[in-house]
């Protein structure tokens, strides 16, 4: 189980980090215990050390001060001085217990100048000779004592006090205060032992006086220098002792400079053991006061603690240990938990429920796990539908496949129909009167008739794979942007194209030829052949050439007369040839309006051919359209008036000028708009407008008049058609109008159309290019 790995792992980790720090701990107090130990220890040392030198300084103070006052005793002095003449012995001697205060001191005796002791509480004392005692020696000099010795006979050691006696400037005799060594005994017993293995009291030659350790007494605390052993012999202060020494070298050599109390740290090379000693100076005094440390106790007392420590530190490690087994343990079985759902999800059970119980990210994880689950079952369902329907699609895609397969069989037998048909068709039209050609889908002919040899002159063998309307065979004699136009209709707007066209024949001649070229289309609707069929019409075209120049030139004669008529009409109505009756004037008012009508005829009829023929002179300059159709609506006006009608007209605001002849045009507006006028009842509507739409100009006249009948609408652009509402209506017109318009118009490369409903109105547009049409020299003007 993983959460037991981890619970091991992480409580193997915890320990050794407790125990590592544990251990540390341990050091560091054990450090820090031994330090503040040691430091305790020698402070408190220091402060008895202190404290006992206080008390020995207060005992050597008070025996100095004793031998003074017993020095400056007057009878004393006299005694002293008069050599036991003032006094007997042995009233000095009760005099002299009387100072003799407490148990401190031993003796005080008094000594004569020459050394002999004159009276002494201690009668042993008494007449001996001190003269080679060097308290004596220093005190009859005049200087205060105070020392060690060891007693001469006793063996015993004493503390000496002395203090010259002094008559007037004479000095006289010494008294001498001997102090009880017991008393120092008592002091260093009463000293606090637990933190001193020691406690020592030296002379100024570092002879130890006084131990708490008998063995060290007369012992030296290092070895004593030459100087001072040739002063101690002469002084012969331990008379008979063998002095040794003591591994205190440094000590003993730095005592004349210890003053307060001063630690030294010393190798002690008897027992190879570093020892700290304290030594501190007694006052005035020459002697010193040694304390040694107890360094074994310190010692222990930090490794008992030291150890005490340890056990806590390993106690709490375990402790800690099982600790924080537990709480790792529940800690960690949401993380069990987890693996448990984890696995049963990685096992495919995607129902599993999370049972994570806890408050923690663990939860999340948990929750997340069972969402995460609950979508790949989801997404599982899902995958599977969609894999059914992709199964079941291929299956239909398959049985399509099928299907498509038994189509492309079905095609390849239509396309084998069509070659069939092909043939068949060609069969047909081999011996037609008119030139008929096949072509593939790129214009190259692939088949042409026999009439095709007739009329042009090319073997109908050498045309096959070469371009219909190519220059290299009857084609190439119109106009690019012809050949474009055809090429647009029946390629890409896939539409039969009519049309007529200049050809040239083999020989040279040229001829024109009406042609229809008609696409023919697969079941997709894609182009596979073209069907071109033309039909020389120069015979046709020239005769109606014949008829135009016919019309023109009767035309052209009956101008003559009917203007003679109109005249001699005008002068009849006149009076003058005589005042006419009122149905003579009624006659040739009628006489006058057929002329009249025969004169707009003719007139019509002249600019039509004068159109057609090419012949008419095209003066084009910028023209301002608005004004061109206000002037027509100006001479249209009491026509308009006359029917109560309403004009409307917008012009397209920015219209530019455009460059076009405007008497052309002008017939134009006039005939759309007259016809607007004339097919709309009183009170109608008429709508001019002038709109720019790309590179054309795009002219309306609307109208809400008769309308034109839809089975009149076909022909509405015919010479002399009028449709049959309006013949009822007896209105005038020539049904020439709008053939002129649109000859116009055509000329002009526009194109008009209209959309009407009968009873309702009618709307005729008409284009012209922006780029305005091109000047044309001629013979003839309209209306000319
Ligand atoms: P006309 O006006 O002299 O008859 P057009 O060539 O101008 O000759 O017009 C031919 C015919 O077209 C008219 O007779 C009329 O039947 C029809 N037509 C032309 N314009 C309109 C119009 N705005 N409303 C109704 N019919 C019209």
């Amino acid at each position: 189980m993983i959460s037991k790995r981890l619970n091991t792992k992480i409580t193997a980790m915890m320990a050794s980090v407790i125990t590592f720090f544990g251990l540390v701990t341990v050091f560091l107090v054990h450090m820090f215990l031994s330090q503040k130990i040691n430091l305790n220890r020698v402070e408190l040392i220091q402060s008895e050390i202190n404290h006992q030198s206080s008390n020995l300084n207060r005992l050597f103070m008070t025996s100095i001060n004793l031998a003074n006052i017993v020095a400056t005793d007057k009878s004393f002095v006299a005694y002293v001085k008069d050599q036991k003449k003032t006094l007997e012995v042995g009233e000095i001697n009760e005099k002299l217990v009387n100072y003799n205060l407490g148990n401190n001191n031993l003796a005080i005796y008094l000594i004569g100048k020459n050394g002999i002791t004159l009276a002494s509480t201690d009668q042993s004392f008494f007449d001996q000779d001190y003269s080679f005692r060097q308290y004596f020696k220093k005190a009859i000099t005049g200087t205060e004592y105070a020392d060690v010795n060891l007693g001469v006979t006793s063996k015993k050691l004493g503390y000496y006090f002395a203090s010259p006696i002094k008559s007037g400037e004479e000095i006289v005799g010494v008294a001498v205060v001997k102090m009880n060594p017991e008393v120092v005994f008592n002091l260093f017993d009463e000293a606090d032992n637990a933190s001193m293995s020691d406690l020592m009291l030296v002379d100024n030659f570092g002879i130890v006086v006084a131990s708490k350790q008998e063995g060290v007494i007369y012992k030296s605390l290092g070895k004593i220098s030459e100087d001072n052993m040739g002063k101690l012999l002469t002084e012969n202060k331990y008379y008979g002792i063998e002095i040794n020494a003591l591994p205190y070298q440094s000590i003993i050599d730095d005592l004349p400079e210890v003053n307060e109390s001063k630690k030294y740290n010393v190798m002690n090379t008897d027992s190879d053991k570093s020892e700290d000693l304290i030594v501190k100076k007694i006052g005035n005094f020459n002697f010193y006061l040694v304390g040694k440390i107890n360094n074994t106790s310190v010692v222990g007392e930090v490794n008992n603690m030291g150890l005490k420590t340890g056990l806590t530190v390993f106690m709490t490690v375990f402790l800690a240990m099982v600790f924080i087994s537990t709480i790792i343990n529940k800690q960690l079985k949401p993380l069990g938990d987890l693996l448990i759902l984890s696995r049963k999800i990685l096992a495919g059970d995607l129902d599993s429920k999370n049972s994570v119980k806890s408050n923690d990210e663990l939860a999340e994880l948990g929750q997340t796990l069972e969402t995460m689950s609950e979508t790949l079952k989801h997404r599982y369902d899902e995958l599977e539908k969609i894999v059914e329907e992709r199964t079941a699609k291929l299956t239909e895609q398959a049985e399509s496949m099928e299907s498509t397969k038994l189509a492309v069989n079905n095609i390849l037998s239509d396309v084998e129909n069509v070659a069939v048909d092909l043939e068949k068709f060609k069969m047909a039209v081999e011996n037609a009167s008119d030139h008929i050609v096949i072509t593939d889908a790129e214009g190259l002919i692939i088949y042409a008739n026999k009439a095709v040899e007739s009329i042009t002159g090319f073997s109908r063998y050498s045309c096959i794979g070469k371009k219909a309307g190519n220059k290299e065979l009857w084609g190439g004699q119109m106009t690019l942007d012809f050949y474009k136009k055809l090429w647009k209709t029946i390629k890409i707007d896939k539409k039969v194209f009519d049309g007529e066209v200049n050809n040239i024949k083999k020989s040279g001649q040229k001829y024109v030829a009406k042609i229809s070229v008609s696409p023919v289309l697969n079941n997709k609707g894609e182009v596979m052949y073209f069907v071109g069929i033309e039909r020389d019409i120069t015979r046709e075209k020239d005769v109606d050439q014949g008829k135009t120049d016919f019309i023109y030139l009767t035309s052209h004669q009956l101008r003559t007369p009917l203007s003679a008529m109109k005249w001699f009409c005008e002068m009849l109505l006149a009076g003058d040839a005589g005042k006419l009756n009122k149905d003579q004037t009624e006659f040739v008012t009628n006489i006058s309006l057929s002329n009249m009508r025969m004169i707009d005829l003719v007139n019509s009829l002249l600019n039509i051919s004068r159109i057609e023929s090419g012949r008419i002179i095209v003066d084009s300059i910028p023209t301002d359209l608005g004004v061109l159709i206000q002037d027509v609506l100006t001479e249209l006006d009491n026509k308009i008036k006359e029917k109560k009608q309403k004009v409307v007209v917008n012009i397209f605001e920015d219209l530019p000028k455009i460059n076009i002849d405007p008497k052309l045009i002008r017939e134009v507006y006039k005939n759309l708009l007259s016809n607007a006028n004339k097919y709309t009842q009183e009170g109608g509507e008429i709508i001019v407008g002038v709109t720019k739409q790309d590179e054309e100009i795009i002219s309306q006249i609307s109208d809400n008049g008769f309308g034109i009948p839809v089975q009149g609408q076909s022909k509405i652009f015919e010479r002399f058609y009028r449709a049959e509402n309006i013949l009822k209506l007896e209105t005038e017109g020539t049904g020439l109008g709008l053939y002129l318009a649109k000859a116009i118009v055509e000329s002009s490369k526009g194109k008009i159309w209209f959309k009407s409903e009968e009873g309702k109105g009618t709307s005729f547009w008409f284009t012209l290019p922006t780029s305005g049409v091109k000047a044309h020299d001629g013979q003839v003007t309209i209306n000319s």
